[in-house]
């Protein structure tokens, strides 16, 4: 496909399809997003710490009293996943967090360009999306590096954040990630939108699990390839601001810790 016929047909799909597609709770794309998404298998093992962080840079969450609360989501950028999920964030005016995949990101370019020009913040999520603690230190460090530089070159400023890919970690991993300018951000709700076999999550039930779950410099866990996360969107939005809440990025929730 031409270089700009892909990105004008996004665009194209923006416009005119997305807002009939997302009317709508299920469709003919709702039974195969799973197809281009990784399942993440979060780690569920360690508790965080009280204050949500440690000093070697793991965050949960960011203690604070005002009600903000930070979306991130994992792996892409997907070719129609991402820029209607853009699509929904921008319509509420809704800043968010992507940790996005390096190889990803060289496959779809414009997608990247789209997602720094919203405005919303882009993470590492390393650059071939693999289990980290299966990997030497030397290939840890190069995953984090290669994807850091290519973010970069997008960005203008090296990332800050990092997420390990399938949520799983070990103090290498952690301790790579901190020499290397890093915080590891984690979660403090998972809201299970991404099943490692693929089974599809219903809508309601990834609203009702982020609204249940929502506090003060809380940290969603997301994913950029889900269907119904996207369909989720709007009712989690409405829902966390007539709870009060306000969104931020990672870093702006970092930046606004008040205790
Ligand atoms: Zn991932």
């Amino acid at each position: 496909m031409d270089r700009w016929l892909r990105p004008a047909l996004m665009v194209l799909a923006v416009m005119f399809v997305a807002p009939a597609l997302l009317s709508t709770t299920a469709s003919a794309y709702a039974a195969s997003p799973n197809s281009i998404a990784e399942a993440e298998l979060p780690v569920t093992s360690e508790r965080p710490p009280a204050d949500g962080m440690t000093p070697d840079g793991r965050v949960w969450f960011v203690p604070m009293a005002r009600k903000e609360i930070a979306l991130t989501f994992d792996d892409g950028p997907y070719p129609f996943y991402t820029p209607l999920l853009l699509h929904q964030l921008e319509s509420d005016s809704t800043p968010a967090t992507f940790f996005l995949v390096g190889r990803t990101m060289q496959e779809y370019p414009e997608l990247v360009e789209r997602i720094v020009a919203s405005g919303d913040e882009i993470g590492n999520h390393t650059f071939n999306h693999y289990t980290l603690t299966g990997l030497t230190d030397d290939e840890i460090e190069d995953q984090l590096t290669t994807c850091g530089s290519l973010i970069e070159s997008y960005t203008g400023a090296p990332p800050t954040l990092f997420r390990p890919p399938h949520g799983r970690y070990d103090q290498h991993v952690v301790d790579i990630a901190h020499k290397l300018g890093y915080r590891t951000v984690l979660w403090s709700d998972a809201p299970d939108d991404a099943k490692p076999d693929n089974t599809e999550v219903p809508v309601n039930v990834i609203v009702q699990r982020v609204l249940a779950h929502a506090h003060p410099g809380g940290i969603v866990l997301l994913h950029s390839g889900q269907y119904n996360t996207i369909l989720a969107m709007p009712m989690i939005i409405a829902g966390l601001r007539d709870q009060g809440y306000s969104f931020v990025t990672v870093t702006h929730l970092l930046a606004d810790q008040d205790f």
